[in-house]
């Protein structure tokens, strides 16, 4: 939840919750002119730790950059910012959203005239799918809405403005009765959910969409394919039609937010025994450890905060 006493980092400065505001004219709020980031901190046994810090600041950038939008700080000053902001709000545990956009200046549609913003603000957030959706696993359902095909959007940038498509999935799954969409790419082949990566596991093989499937790089979807080649099981990642998510043993989303959630049904069909499945527990186990410092941390992946 939102903390109003606390303080969000402004172009370099930190101000004061409510005073942490926009024009209704920023070229932002009429054409979706953002970029942005979402990232975890947790209160790991070893103290506050970031996981994969520098590679969220690193996407970021990278959205702008598909964006022409040159963020005035480098890897390492947004790094430092994320660590002081989270410092000033005497957060142990929270969610993190850098964002850069497009602010006041003329509304044109061409943007590059517009002073561009850039803010961090941190507070606690639980799990983004229900704690028990962790342990029971969540009902998805293929949305009618597919994401943008390569040459209209760049999936690839974590862009505001892309959300406008996950909110058209998320909405209509939500109406349906499922928790969560899954969208299928314009090929007609899976993927990805509404903010988060898809994977399914079939005798044994971990599958998931490649990223020229039209979808996010998720770190996440990186960490959990990098943990279960550590662990020896075989990932493929390849293009897969839709019927392959109903006849999957196991099914999970990942994501910052979603963290790693089991997929119980899609389209009301039972995935394998209905309930979070073998090797999909062994992955969300293994991601916890890591991400709590509960294991070495191999990769090195976590960025602490002392
Ligand atoms: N796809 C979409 C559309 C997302 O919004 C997200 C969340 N950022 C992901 C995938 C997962 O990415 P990550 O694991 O980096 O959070």
């Amino acid at each position: 939840a939102f903390d109003e006493s606390g303080k969000i980092w402004f172009n370099g400065k930190l101000v004061d919750w409510k005073d942490a505001n926009i024009h209704v004219l920023s070229h932002v709020v009429h054409y979706g002119s953002s970029v942005f980031e979402g990232i975890r901190c947790y209160n790991t046994e070893k103290g506050p730790a970031i996981f994969r810090l520098r590679e969220h600041v690193q996407r970021l950038i990278n959205s702008g950059k598909i964006y022409r939008m040159d963020i005035p700080y480098g890897v390492d000053e947004l790094s430092d910012a994320i660590i002081e902001t989270i410092k000033a709000n005497d957060l142990k545990e929270c969610y993190i959203r850098p964002v850069a956009f497009r602010g006041y200046k003329e509304l044109g549609v061409f943007p590059l005239n517009c002073p561009l913003e850039t803010v961090i603000a941190v507070w606690g957030w639980g799990q983004y799918l229900g704690e028990e959706a962790l342990e029971q696993g969540v009902d998805v359902g293929v949305s009618t809405w597919r994401r943008m095909a390569p040459d209209t959007m760049p999936n690839m940038a974590k862009a505001g403005s892309n959300y406008m498509n996950s909110q058209l999935a998320k909405v209509e799954s939500v109406m349906n009765g499922y928790d969560e969409a899954i969208m299928l790419d314009y090929q007609g082949l899976v993927g990805e959910g509404s903010g988060e990566n898809v994977f399914v596991i079939k005798d044994g093989t971990i599958y998931t969409p490649p990223i020229s499937s039209s979808l996010l790089g998720g770190i996440t979807r990186d960490s959990i394919i990098q943990m279960a080649r550590d662990m020896g099981l075989e990932v493929s990642e390849q293009q897969m039609p839709r019927e392959m998510l109903y006849i999957a043993d196991e099914a999970f989303l990942t994501g910052t937010a979603a963290e790693v959630t089991p997929i119980r049904s899609i389209d009301k069909i039972t995935i394998g025994a209905g309930k979070r499945g073998k090797i999909t527990k062994k992955l969300q186990d293994k991601f916890f450890e890591v991400v709590n410092a509960k294991c070495e941390d191999e990769h090195g992946w976590l960025t602490f905060l002392d």
